[in-house]
């Protein structure tokens, strides 16, 4: 953090700063301009690829199956937008739910759950292991005590035509792409941010500043002497192949075992993970490094227990990506600093923030054009519980 003298030359100014422009970034770009915002939005981008960003990374999944009914809203608020905005077909939803699984010990967590999510109106059921048997005949149940299926209102997408299609709204909304490097963050006596700095030199001063750089958002918070708690985690994703599959399981929804272990369809291969225990969180954080030795003994065996005609699977490529990871609560974090009055947070999602970004996206531009929340209440989601260290904890975080 600096502290700047509002007397500094300027280079450049507008009203609203975005730093990052994939997914959160263009989410909120785009509903700061349908609900009428008319000044100046500028979205900072250093990395006009995306390619090592979350969003490209991700595995697209959109579940109603949280929780925490903020998340439940979240998603559901979400995937209408996709809809409303017309982005079906371009995003290429596949609604073909999401099923967890759960052993006896986890029986009761898992049902507690169904309940707050059907409450929520979430369309989905909990099952035995003969019904799951009969509805997923390539399922092996051993070991299993009950499953909860989204019927509807689940499934995947594709994560970088979301983004697209958020950034060309946006674009034709007025909103400009600046491509450039957040390097520092002016403060102004008063609690306000006053203008942020680029590698190029470059200072633009805004009038609010929105931080939208997902796994990167603790170190840009940091700029402003934030303390923010979200740092880059690493977390695979194996793509597998394996001759001889039942024809039945190219419908298979996003499968969840107790272990921890999910996979999913991806056109004619599967891609699966699992989030490493916390004495497996890889240290090395490079994306173009692979563990191996992580699909073959923390990943196949779980697979080939839970669906025996993967005991023939193959990895035929793999990809790492960085989550948003909150370190408190893996939670998103929306709403506005408490002290820094002018600086907004959209981060922090920890692997649900695709399917939350466009709900997420909406209530951070409600806040600016508004000054409130209006369509859903996410005040339990501020930087507040930060403040006071106090988790806001959601038992599926995948
Ligand atoms: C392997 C994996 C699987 C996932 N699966 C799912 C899933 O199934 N469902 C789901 O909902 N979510 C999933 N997620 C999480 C989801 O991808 C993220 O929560 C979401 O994409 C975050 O979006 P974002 O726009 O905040 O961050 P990002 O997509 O990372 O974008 C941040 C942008 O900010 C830019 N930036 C950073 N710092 C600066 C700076 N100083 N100046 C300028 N620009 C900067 C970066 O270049 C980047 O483009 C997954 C994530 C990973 C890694």
């Amino acid at each position: 953090m600096s502290i700047a003298s509002p007397s500094t030359a300027v280079s450049n100014s507008a009203d609203v700063v975005i730093a990052g422009g994939a997914v959160v970034g263009g989410a909120v770009a785009c509903f700061l301009r349908k609900l009428g915002f008319a000044g100046r939005v500028v979205v900072i981008e250093r990395d006009t690829t995306y390619a090592q960003s979350a969003t490209a990374r991700s595995a697209g999944g959109i579940r109603t199956q949280f929780s925490t009914p903020e998340n439940i809203r979240l998603s559901r608020a979400s995937l209408a937008i996709i809809r409303e905005l017309g982005f079906m077909d371009e995003v290429g939803f596949r609604e073909q739910g999401y099923l967890i699984l759960a052993s006896e010990t986890g029986r009761a967590t898992l049902a507690a759950n169904v309940a707050t999510q059907r409450r929520e109106g979430a369309d989905v059921v909990m099952e035995e292991p003969a019904a799951l048997a009969a509805r997923f005949p390539w399922l092996s149940t051993d070991g299993i005590a009950a499953g909860a299926f989204g019927r509807s209102g689940e499934g995947w997408i594709d994560p970088s035509s979301l983004m697209s299609a958020l950034r060309r709204e946006s674009r034709a909304m007025g909103v400009e792409f600046v491509t450039g490097e957040v390097c520092g963050i002016d403060v102004v006596g008063g609690g306000r941010i006053d203008a942020v700095r680029l590698t190029n030199g470059d200072r633009i001063v805004c009038g609010r500043l929105v931080n939208a750089t997902g796994p990167h958002a603790g170190a840009l918070a940091h700029m402003a002497g934030v303390a923010l708690p979200v740092e880059p985690r690493k977390r695979y994703v194996y793509v597998v192949d394996c001759r001889d599959l039942p024809r039945r399981i190219a419908d298979a929804p996003l499968t969840v075992d107790p272990s921890g272990v999910w996979f999913r369809p991806e056109g004619r291969t599967f891609i699966c993970g699992r989030s490493p225990d916390a004495a497996q969180e890889p240290a090395d954080l490079d994306l173009d490094r692979i563990d191996h030795d992580f699909f073959d003994t923390e990943i196949w065996p779980h697979l080939a227990a839970r669906v025996p005609a993967f005991e023939a699977i193959k990895v035929i490529n793999a990809w790492a990506g960085h989550y948003d990871y909150n370190t408190l609560d893996q939670n998103g974090i929306i709403g506005r600093h408490p002290e820094l009055a002018n600086f907004y947070l959209c981060n922090g999602f920890s692997g649900h923030g695709l399917q939350q970004a466009p709900a997420a996206g909406r209530a951070i531009a409600e806040l600016i054009v508004h000054g409130r929340f209006v369509t859903l209440e996410l005040t339990r989601l501020g930087f507040e519980r930060i403040a006071r260290g106090e988790a806001l904890a959601e038992q599926n975080v995948i």
